[in-house]
C-alpha cells in the first residue's frame, strides 16, 4: 500500500512517531540485557544515578538521561552487550521533607499522624511520583532494560542495605558515637558532612572578655560569631608557645552572665596569629571544640536542645539564666548580647564574612551538637579508594576532576549514617537487657 505523498504530514510529530515505536522496542526486548551474551562480547554497564522521588523529573535530568542513553546506544551498536539500569531514589529527608510541607499546608505535623500511618503517607506519595518518573524517561525514549528497574526502598535493596551494615560492623568499621555532629532543628535530624551545605554568610564576630577569677582587673579576649555557646564554655584554650598567656595557664576566668569558673587552658589547636589568639571551648557544640575537650577530658554541657531552643541539657544545670531559657538560639543571640554589653563583658562586634553550614534540604542554619550516632570509619575505605584511582584501576572523566576526588578523601570525617527521620532505612540494632 502507498500512501499520497500529500498525506505526509508537514512536521514532525513525536506524539506518532515515538508512541508508535517505544513499546515497539520493549515488546522485542531490544533493551534487554543478557548476561550469557556478555561471555562473548564486552559487557557495558551504566547504573542510572537515580532519580529522587520527591517530584517528576526536570530538563537537567532530561540531559543527563539523554547523555548517558546516547553511550549505551552506542556500545550496544558497536556490539557490547549494554546494560542500563533505571531505578529511583527513596530520598530519606527530601520526601519526608516534601510529605511534612503538605500535612503543615493542612496545619498538621508527622507528630500528628504518628508513625506508621506517615510512612504509609508517604508510600503513596512515593507510588505516584516514581511512577511519573520511570514513564518520564520511556517518553523521551530511554533504552534502559525496564526488567531490571530497582528502587533503593524495594525489599531486595533493604536486605543488601542490611548485609552492608553487618559486614561493616563485622569489619569494625561502624560503631556508635558520642559526638558533635550536624543537626537541623527543623528537620529534627542529623546530617552527613555532605548534606549540611556551606554558605556564604555576612555576620558578625563578636569579641567577649572573660576576666580572671582572683583579679578581675584581668582577664583574657574571646572571638565567637554564636555567642550563645557561651552558655556552654568549659575552658578557653591558648596556644602553649603564646608568650602572651603562658603566665594564665591553669588560672580560671568567670564566664559572664551565669558565673561559672573555667580554666586556661593551653592546646596547640589554637593559633596564636588568629583573632587574639585565645578561643573559647564549648566541646558539645562545636566539632573543633569537642576534640579539644576530649584531649584534656573537660565536661560537655548541652545549652541547645533538638528544637534549637536555649535551655540546660545534658551536664548544663546552672549555666543558663532563667531569661534566657525557652528562647529560640537566634533570639537568645540577640538577647545575650544585650546582656553581655549591659555586663561590661563585650568588647566590639565586627563584620564577618563566613560560610555557616545550612541544612541542604530546608535552608535552616545547621545547629553542631553533641549526640549519640552511628558512624563508619573512613579512613580505612578511603584508602582503598584513593589507591583504586593510583593504580589506574578507577579512572575519573575529566582528569582534572581527580584532585576533587583526591582532595574529598584524604580530608574525609568519619560519616555519620544515623538520620532522626521516618522515611527510610532503619539502623539495624536491637538491644537486649
Ligand atoms: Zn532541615
Amino acid at each position: 500500500m502507498t500512501a499520497p505523498y500529500s498525506e505526509l504530514p508537514t512536521t514532525y510529530e513525536a506524539a506518532a512517531t515515538e508512541g508508535a515505536w517505544y513499546p515497539q522496542w520493549t515488546e522485542h526486548g531490544v533493551f534487554t540485557a543478557n548476561p550469557d551474551r556478555a561471555v562473548a562480547r564486552e559487557p557495558f554497564v551504566i547504573v542510572i544515578p537515580p532519580p529522587n522521588v520527591t517530584a517528576v523529573l526536570h530538563m537537567g535530568h532530561g540531559l543527563n538521561n539523554t547523555v548517558q542513553d546516547v553511550l549505551i546506544r552506542w556500545r550496544r551498536m558497536a556490539g557490547d552487550e549494554a546494560l542500563w539500569v533505571p531505578g529511583t531514589d527513596h530520598a530519606g529527608i527530601a520526601t519526608q521533607n516534601v510529605v511534612e510541607k503538605q500535612l503543615a499546608a493542612q496545619g498538621q505535623t508527622r507528630f500528628d499522624l504518628g508513625r506508621e500511618p506517615f510512612v504509609q503517607r508517604v508510600a503513596e506519595f512515593v507510588d505516584k511520583t516514581g511512577g511519573d518518573i520511570l514513564n518520564q524517561l520511556k517518553s523521551i525514549g530511554a533504552s534502559a532494560d525496564w526488567s531490571r528497574t530497582a528502587y533503593t526502598f524495594s525489599p531486595e535493596l533493604s536486605r543488601a542495605v542490611r548485609e552492608t551494615f553487618v559486614r561493616l560492623h563485622e569489619d569494625g568499621l561502624v560503631y556508635k558515637g558520642h559526638r558533635v555532629i550536624h543537626w537541623c532543628p527543623r528537620c529534627g535530624t542529623s546530617l552527613s558532612d555532605e548534606e549540611a551545605e556551606f554558605n556564604d554568610t555576612n555576620g558578625k564576630l563578636y569579641h567577649l572578655r572573660y576576666v580572671l577569677a582572683d583579679d578581675p582587673s584581668q582577664g583574657i579576649t574571646v572571638a565567637t560569631t554564636r555567642p550563645e555557646t557561651m552558655l556552654g564554655d568549659v575552658a578557653v584554650a591558648v596556644n602553649p608557645d603564646d608568650e602572651r598567656y603562658q603566665a594564665l595557664i591553669g588560672k580560671e576566668v568567670v564566664l559572664p552572665l551565669n558565673g561559672v569558673r573555667i580554666p586556661v587552658i593551653g592546646d596547640s589547636y589554637t593559633d596564636p596569629t588568629f583573632g587574639s589568639g585565645a578561643v573559647k571551648i564549648t566541646p558539645a557544640h562545636d566539632a573543633n571544640d569537642f576534640d579539644v575537650g576530649k584531649r584534656h577530658n573537660l565536661a560537655m554541657p548541652v545549652i541547645i536542645d533538638a528544637e534549637g531552643v536555649v535551655r540546660e541539657m545534658e551536664g548544663a544545670a546552672g549555666r543558663v539564666p532563667e531569661s534566657l531559657v525557652g528562647l529560640d538560639r537566634f533570639a537568645a543571640r540577640k538577647a545575650i548580647v544585650t546582656l553581655l554589653e549591659d555586663a561590661g563583658a563585650l568588647q566590639k562586634i565586627e563584620n564577618h564574612a563566613h560560610s555557616v553550614r545550612h541544612c541542604y534540604r530546608c535552608d535552616t542554619v545547621v545547629e553542631p551538637r553533641l549526640s549519640n550516632q552511628w558512624f563508619v570509619k573512613m579512613q580505612p575505605l578511603a584508602d582503598k579508594a584513593l589507591a583504586a584511582l593510583r593504580t589506574g584501576e578507577l579512572r575519573i572523566l575529566p582528569e582534572r576532576w581527580e584532585a576533587v576526588y583526591v582532595n574529598w578523601l584524604e580530608g574525609i570525617r568519619d560519616w555519620n549514617i544515623s538520620r532522626q527521620i521516618w522515611w527510610g532505612h532503619r539502623v539495624p540494632v536491637w538491644y537486649c537487657t
